[in-house]
């Protein structure tokens, strides 16, 4: 039987739906995906790209290459979603599939703290980082702050890592000991998704590092130099920011969320209260046992991506639907451009999720590289 399946957002979550969906139907399922933009690049050039290891150009790929999967790629803006008629509607008309997979990640929204976009640099949206590039390029001592400002936020470690790869560049330029590291997150702990251990490992990295932190810090604006949180204040010469994510407009106006804002879904299945669409990555929010949502990040949306593709072949197949998604997951936590430690959970764990933290070493740090390198040629060729 023909069918097609609508794929809205081209990131990890969207691209390792489609690539799965044509790994395991024939020809004759069609499979579109609509993004607005026409390159792919991860998030992790984020930070290679901020402190000079990588550009954004060597690690992107144009999303037209996704036709040697036969997918078919629209470029165009999604203005609003109708998950009833399993469609959306494109600068160039509405679309619609037999199945509908909602993966428009994250929004970035430094407008949400007053004083951030004018004094703060947010790294944590593509657009912002070429200028915090040049910031810290001119930067030459005084006090750097990584802020997060808003949670939750994609990737839950990268503003540890932001902050011991910033460490590592201003070694290189003889500058660390004119500079003085700060983070300062608005959570009880550095890392609540790997609990109190891991938290107090990541603590113990920066400590060592003569990088200071502050936990519980809620931004309430930002001043020219200086961050006013709910209970003091920190002076700056550069502030990087992680700033509040929200959910796309056009999943916000859709009929998709739930009261927190994202899009609810079944844990296992990933699937809405709509029937035939499905939402990965981070546009939902996952409630844990302990009450935190889900890390969002790359890997888990292409594993739950992967997971609703062979949930649709299968229903399309008239099979029995695959074991559903368990939440478990693995990254390497960069500590600097040589060395990694590499974090695995089992997020559905009860009645805590279960999150080792392994011993850093090279090993780990190239695996993130291949990371990388692995999914860009599967993905995009050679
Ligand atoms: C600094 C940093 C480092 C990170 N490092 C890692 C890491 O090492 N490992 C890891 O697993 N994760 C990492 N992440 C997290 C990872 O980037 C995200 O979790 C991941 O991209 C989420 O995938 P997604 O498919 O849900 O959304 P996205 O990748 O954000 O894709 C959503 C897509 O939807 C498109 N879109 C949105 N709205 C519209 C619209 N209205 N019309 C058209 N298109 C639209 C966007 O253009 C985008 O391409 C990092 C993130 C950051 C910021």
């Amino acid at each position: 039987m023909s069918a097609r399946t609508l794929v809205l957002g081209g990131g990890f979550g969207g691209i390792a739906t489609a690539v799965e969906l044509r790994r395991l139907l024939g020809d004759d399922h069609e499979i579109v995906l609509v993004d607005r933009k026409p390159q792919f690049t991860m998030g992790l050039r984020k930070l290679w790209e901020l402190v000079g290891h990588g550009t954004f150009a060597d690690g992107s790929r144009s999303r037209v290459l996704l036709a040697r999967h036969g997918v078919e790629f629209l470029q165009t803006e999604i203005n609003a979603i109708d998950p009833s008629g399993r469609r959306g509607e494109t600068s160039d008309g509405w679309r619609d599939g037999d199945h509908l997979v909602v993966a428009l990640g994250a929004v970035s929204r430094p407008d949400l703290v007053p004083g951030l976009p004018e004094h703060g640099h947010d790294v944590w949206g593509f657009a912002g980082v070429p200028a915090a590039a040049e910031a810290l390029r001119a930067f030459d001592g005084g006090r750097i702050v990584v802020l997060i400002a808003g949670a939750p936020y994609p990737c839950p470690p990268a503003p540890y890592e932001c902050v011991l790869h910033l460490h590592e560049h201003l070694l290189a330029r003889g500058l660390r000991d004119r500079t003085e590291l700060a983070v300062a997150t608005l959570q009880p702990m550095l890392m609540p998704n790997a609990g109190r251990d891991g938290s107090e490992w990541m603590g113990q990295q920066l400590t060592e590092r003569g990088i200071s932190y502050r936990l519980g810090a809620k931004t309430e604006r930002v001043e020219p130099a200086v961050v006013v949180l709910a209970d003091g204040e920190m002076p700056f010469d550069l502030l990087i920011a992680v700033p509040p994510h929200r959910p796309p407009a056009v999943v916000a106006d859709s009929e998709l969320t739930a009261g927190h804002g994202w899009i609810a879904v079944d844990a296992g299945t990933l699937a809405t209260s709509h029937e035939g669409v499905y939402a990965v990555g981070d546009v939902t929010l996952i409630p844990l046992a302990n009450g935190l949502p889900l890390p969002k990040a790359g890997v888990m949306a292409e594993l739950q991506g992967t997971r609703v593709a062979r949930a649709i072949a299968a229903e399309l197949r008239g099979e029995e639907p695959p074991a559903p998604f368990d939440g478990s997951g693995f990254c390497p936590i960069e500590l600097g451009p040589g060395s990694a430690a590499l974090v695995e959970g089992h997020w559905y764990a009860e009645p805590e999720p279960v999150v080792t933290v392994s011993e850093p070493s090279a090993a780990h740090a190239a695996e993130k590289a291949a990371f990388e390198t692995e999914h860009l040629e599967r993905w995009f060729g050679a």
